[in-house]
């Protein structure tokens, strides 16, 4: 790194760096698909707040990138010891940002994503880290739970669990100033658009930046 990039990343690590932003929306919507794009597509402007969580890894997925695959006791005594931002449980299984995770994101001076549940929007609404919130919908239930099914990564008992939340968290997101944006997820191509438009601004004073 050099010296310019390396001020300013320590500059940001004490200013917390550019507006965070949350994506939730329920389990299946394409909230994955869409970030990874990002992250993608973006290199250096945007990283992932690595979660902590007690489920097992799917396939594919790897331990520090996705998650941190964790046991219910290493979890709970983080929660103790006030590692955590916030944390919920979905499902059966516990979930939650760390600071950690967070900030190392900021101190790269990179736009933080955090993939977080209903339960977890709330309680980021009450801490200072102000981000952006934006709720990823699918088209329907319907196509909701086909998606799951074809994801095939859920028992019928995790999948049943996670259209209950699709359903109850869909209403509740309807409620005014708790989204800057939904954005419906029905074909790939113009929900990645809007979301990229959604972001437009903190993306060019990224990489404004990173230019001078
Ligand atoms: P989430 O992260 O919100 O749980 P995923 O990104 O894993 O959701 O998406 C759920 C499934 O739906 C995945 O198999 C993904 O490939 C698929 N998917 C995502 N977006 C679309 C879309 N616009 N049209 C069809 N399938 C999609
Ligand atoms: P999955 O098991 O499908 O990866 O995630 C299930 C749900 O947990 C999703 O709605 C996802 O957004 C949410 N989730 C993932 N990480 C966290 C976290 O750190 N905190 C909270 N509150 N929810 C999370």
């Amino acid at each position: 790194m050099n010296r310019g990039r390396l001020l300013r990343a320590a500059v940001s690590a004490v200013m917390a760096g550019p507006r965070p932003v949350v994506l939730s929306g329920p389990s299946g919507a394409g909230k994955s698909t869409l970030l990874k794009r990002l992250l993608k597509d973006y290199d250096g402007v945007f990283g992932f707040s690595v979660s902590h969580t007690t489920r097992g890894p799917r396939p594919g997925e790897i331990n520090g990138k996705d998650y941190h695959f964790v046991s219910r006791e290493d979890m709970q005594h983080g929660i103790d010891h006030g590692d955590f931002i916030e944390n919920a449980v979905f499902s059966g299984n516990m979930y939650g940002t760390s600071k950690a995770a967070v900030q190392a994101v900021q101190a790269q001076n990179q736009i933080c994503i955090l993939d977080i549940d209903m339960q977890g929007v709330k309680n980021i609404k009450k801490t200072d880290l102000n981000p952006i919130y934006i709720s990823i919908h699918p088209p329907s239930v319907q196509i909701l739970e086909q998606r799951l099914r074809d994801r095939n990564t859920e028992s019928e008992d995790s999948l049943q669990k996670r259209l209950q939340a699709a359903i109850s968290d869909m209403e509740i997101s309807k409620e005014p100033g708790l989204f800057d944006e939904i954005i419906i997820n029905d074909n790939l191509e113009e929900a990645y658009a809007k979301l990229k438009s959604a972001l437009t601004e903190e993306i060019t004073a990224v990489q404004t930046s990173e230019d001078s």
